[in-house]
């Protein structure tokens, strides 16, 4: 398999490798890898043999297609073992009946609790693997609004040819998430708080990457959820439900809460490779840029506003420029110039006959924080549930949707994405039921352990400087 830029212009050649990929991160030309062909579906009998398998085999029947001969067959059968194997539910992905039609996807069985461990957990190994290959050392840099930072230094820890370095905006995550990323004690994990918001820190991070000599001195390689191996990981949490529910003869349909649309572009691959999946619901909070370019009125940034759901206080989804490349038949030209007016002019719009074909397969609502917390709160009293205000925003979009009528003549089951742990939301989850959910056992003394952490002020200088003597082992974090 090989990968080509949605930004491509005629001269890009063969494309690029699943190892450049995996590494790279962004493209040269600053557009996302997509793959150059699309594998040919999934056939009526290889569906029937992919419902038999549990989630690690499926796991590497559903990545296989997109990695190719870059793993060799066993190393990859064994990566998906190990990892799936450590996580705190033997179905890894269970799914729970809410009401009639509608399903739960528990998506926070891994070590860190959020959706994020599916994907970060498979790459890491993937990274380490390659890496020990190359004989090279790696050095994982990233920015976290809150869940990315932990599930990707849980997937670094005890890899020893990968040092792990993750800015926070100081003050702007929750304690949870906080010390999820800074009480894990390993010499190759490196937290930094940074004075600033959450676009200060992928600012910096976006510098670093840019400067050349840096980046290829220190082996820079990014985990932030434009790396199409995270992607691809995805898909087998919806391949796993659509073969468990679905049915060729009876395609399911997801609501997926969305932020950056990693996690519901991972979807539209798993649809692309012939698994019976109907359609989307996306899910948005107060930061409706998707639920708005749904409705018809275009794809125009504004600014962020801070909800219960952080994790989607997103203005531009990045992935977005993924559909649409597929939307404008491949044409990198045609989103370059989307994306030149969404950064010089702060939007576009789409032919009428592209924004139809996305409907086709996409629609999006937006949930409020208000009604968010009357869907958590609804959950609590009448089925005894606590789900994350995330995971809410899914689950509310789905109810409205059905009551709204778009449910009539729907026999597709609705399967809700549940992306976090409620007790990832403490303070969003008692203000909804007046319940404080507990941390699971394995992370119950959490709140008592050491944090190691360096405060930073938001200066690139001085950030750069860090992160150099980070990567050579140079630096030890205090005890904060
Ligand atoms: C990251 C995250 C999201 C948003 O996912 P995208 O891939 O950015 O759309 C939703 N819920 C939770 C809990 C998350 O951590």
């Amino acid at each position: 398999m090989r990968y080509v830029s949605t930004r491509r212009t005629d001269g890009d050649g063969d494309g690029a490798s699943f190892e450049d990929v995996l590494l790279a991160g962004l493209a040269r030309d600053g557009g996302l890898f997509v793959p150059q062909s699309w594998p040919a579906p999934f056939s009526k009998g290889e569906l029937e043999e992919l419902a038999a398998l549990d989630y690690a085999d499926l796991a590497v029947r559903l990545t296989r297609p997109f990695i190719g001969d870059a793993v060799a067959p066993e190393a990859l059968a064994r990566m998906a073992r190990e990892c799936y194997a450590a996580f705190d539910h033997p179905a890894v992905a269970p799914l729970a009946q809410y009401g009639p039609g509608l399903w739960l996807m528990e998506l926070f069985h891994g070590p860190t609790l959020s959706f994020k461990d599916y994907a970060l957990q498979f790459v890491g190994r993937l990274f380490d693997h390659i890496t020990a290959r190359r004989g090279q050392r790696l050095t994982i840099l990233g920015a976290t609004s809150g869940d990315t930072g932990s599930a990707a230094i849980e997937a670094c820890l005890g890899r020893d040819s990968l040092s792990i370095i993750i800015l926070h905006p100081e003050g702007r995550v929750s304690e949870v998430q906080r010390r999820q990323m800074t009480c894990v004690d390993a010499p190759n994990v490196h937290n930094v708080a940074i004075a600033g918001t959450f676009d200060d820190c992928q600012a910096l991070v976006k510098a670093m990457f840019a400067d050349l000599p840096f980046r290829d001195s220190l082996n820079l390689a990014a985990v932030n959820s434009i790396n199409w191996a995270r992607i691809m990981a995805q898909t087998v949490y919806y391949g796993y439900a659509a073969l468990a529910l679905g049915s060729p003869a009876r395609p399911v349909s997801f609501a997926v809460p969305t932020g950056n649309f990693g996690n519901v572009y991972s979807g539209y691959v798993a649809a692309r490779l012939g698994l019976p999946i109907r359609d989307f619901l996306i899910a948005t909070n107060a930061n409706d840029i998707l639920a708005r370019f749904f409705a018809g009125a275009g794809y125009r940034k504004s600014e962020v506003i801070a909800s219960i759901s952080p994790s989607m206080d997103i203005q531009v989804a990045s992935n977005f420029e993924r559909l649409l490349f597929e939307l404008h038949d491949r044409d990198g030209g045609a989103v370059r110039a989307l994306i030149e007016s969404l950064d010089q002019g702060g939007g576009f719009d789409v032919a009428a006959d592209k924004l139809k074909q996305a409907r086709d397969q996409f629609s999006a609502r937006r949930v409020d924080d208000a009604r968010a917390l009357d869907c958590m709160a609804r959950a609590w009293r009448d089925g005894g549930k606590l789900i994350d205000p995330h995971s809410a925003a899914g689950l509310a979009a789905a109810e409205d949707g059905m009551a709204d009528g778009d449910g009539e003549n729907r026999r597709a089951p609705m399967i809700c994405l549940a992306t976090a742990h409620p007790a990832k939301f403490p303070d969003a989850v008692e203000r909804a039921t007046a319940v404080r959910p507990a941390l699971p056992a394995a992370l119950s003394d959490l709140l008592e352990r050491a944090e190691r952490v360096t405060q930073l002020p938001n200066d690139l200088a001085v950030v750069k400087e860090f992160v150099g003597a980070a990567a050579a082992g140079r630096y030890e974090g205090k005890v904060a």
